[in-house]
């Protein structure tokens, strides 16, 4: 069978190609491992966890926040029904593509896609049949695995010691989750299972959570986690995870010297990152150069080594975000269709779905600081703001980082209720190369959480006007 593209991976990266390659007009296949299509994104990731954060974060607020509305319940637990909400979140989703696959006639091909060298893909099924297929173009879109802790064997059973994937399906509430990494993954599954009921300690490397976020943002959100019961061990670094009676033991000393610490749990969750998938690829043999990281080299057009192979996604450098890797697919889709794709990754939004969520765009005062860049920043807590109040959503702020000369908008970041929504009007101001004063005098619908926004925006020229 002969392709214009075919894409490898069907992940929120592959699958988006496919469906914008095909709109516009090429003849296109999918080559998917899995037996559904949507990646780890919608199979194990984004959309099983925020089912999970969701249903919890109700849980929770029903339990704690509902008698101050004046609504008297007595929540209780149905494990086995929450985990079934999820399943048939991602059980819809993954319906969804396959109509869209069918929609776009898109070749759906289920099997472990080699590519032989240019412009030829061998497709190996489970059973053992093998098929070939020729493509005018070829896009890697094979994501990535958990990466697991440097240094340290981890026996996943994801029963007891789990990656995210065994910490979306845990058949009991833990008495007590361990969580190695306090990076977004850890702490959106450790607050699941926390507002469930499970003591969750956090044990993390750096001396903060959210590495790489607005340092003011990571340590405020700290500050709230830990009002709701985390605990945290930072600057710790761990040595061991191992099987104990009944449980894991996890061991780990600080990072600046000093004595090993040892903590039991009844699971443990290793959080630690994840790293670029190439398995069963044949990239050496077919010439396709990785990185110093193990990523697919390419170059700003998607190019790998190898003329009319392309990759996207968590298998080349970048944030692991599922957005990141769809713009990417619709990008190199619109190259290869001899447009001009291209993506931003100066206006990347990144959520954390926690509660509250944290949600920024554009650099942090940290990254301002070091680049030397003359910036002003104007803040506004949601304790000032009407609507909050009335939903009992106080905590939290948004701070805004411009330019001290032009204005220009450099950076926002939120922790508050909704953040992962109000971050695109920012998005959107800083892709129009828009100043803070833009946002500011942007008529905002009042009473909304955005509003604080627009606050924030006004601080940082001149002065908010309700505080
Ligand atoms: C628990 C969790 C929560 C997350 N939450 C979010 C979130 O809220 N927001 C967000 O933006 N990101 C989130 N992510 C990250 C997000 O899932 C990834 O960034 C995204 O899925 C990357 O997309 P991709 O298409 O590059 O790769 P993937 O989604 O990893 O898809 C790659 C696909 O390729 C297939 N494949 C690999 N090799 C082959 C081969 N040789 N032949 C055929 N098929 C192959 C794999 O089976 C897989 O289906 C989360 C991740 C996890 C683990």
């Amino acid at each position: 069978m002969s392709y214009d593209v075919v894409v490898i991976g069907a992940g929120p990266g592959g699958y988006v190609c496919a469906i914008k390659a095909a709109q516009l007009g090429l003849k296109t296949a999918v080559v998917e491992k899995r037996s559904t299509p949507g990646g780890t994104c919608i199979n194990i990731g984004c959309i099983p966890s925020k089912a999970l954060l969701h249903a919890s974060e109700m849980f929770a607020e029903a339990g704690h926040k509902f008698a101050e509305l004046g609504i008297q319940v007595e929540p209780k637990l149905d494990l086995a029904r929450m985990l079934a909400h999820k399943d048939a979140t991602v059980d819809s989703n993954v319906k969804g593509l396959q109509f869209l696959f069918k929609k776009n006639k898109i070749d759906w091909i289920q099997g472990t896609g080699s590519i032989l060298g240019e412009g030829k893909v061998r497709v190996e099924a489970e059973g053992g049949e093998s098929r070939e297929l020729e493509a005018r173009n070829i896009v890697i879109a094979t994501g990535s695995v958990v990466a697991g802790i440097p240094g340290v064997e981890v026996e996943f059973d994801e029963k007891v010691i789990v990656s995210s994937t065994g910490a979306l399906e845990l058949e009991k509430v833990p008495g007590h989750l361990v969580v190695v990494g306090g990076g977004v993954i850890g702490l959106e599954l450790g607050s699941v299972w926390a507002r469930l009921g499970a003591k969750v300690t956090v044990v993390e490397y750096l001396d903060t959570i959210l590495g790489g976020m607005d340092g003011e943002v990571a340590k405020q959100f700290q500050r709230m986690l830990g009002k709701q019961g985390m605990e945290f061990r930072l600057g710790a670094k761990v040595t061991d995870v191992a099987r104990s009676d009944g449980g894991a033991r996890v061991t780990f000393e600080p990072v600046k010297g000093g004595d090993a610490d040892t903590i039991e749990a009844d699971v443990v969750l290793v959080a630690t990152g994840r790293k670029s998938y190439v398995g069963g690829l044949g990239h050496e043999a077919a010439g396709i150069a990785l990185d110093d990281r193990g990523r697919v080299q390419v170059d700003d057009h998607y190019r790998t080594s190898v003329a009319g192979i392309y990759a996207i996604g968590d298998v080349i450098a970048g944030p692991m975000l599922a957005h990141k890797a769809e713009d990417e697919g619709v990008a190199v889709a619109e190259i290869i269709a001899g447009q001009a794709g291209h993506v931003n990754y100066g206006v990347i939004p990144s959520v954390v779905y926690t509660s509250p969520e944290v949600a920024s765009v554009g650099r942090t005062e940290e990254e301002l600081k070091r680049d030397g860049v003359d910036y002003k920043v104007g803040k506004f807590p949601f304790s000032a703001n009407g609507r909050a109040r009335a939903m009992l959503q106080t905590d939290g702020f948004v701070k805004v980082l411009a330019d001290a000369k032009s204005d220009r908008l450099l950076g926002v970041h939120i922790v508050g209720f909704g953040a992962g929504e109000m971050i695109h009007e920012a998005a959107v101001v800083m892709e129009f190369g828009g100043s803070s004063e833009d946002m500011a005098r942007t008529c905002h619908a009042h009473p909304t959480m955005s509003e604080a926004v627009k606050e924030a925006a006004l601080a940082t020229f001149f002065k908010p006007l309700h505080l």
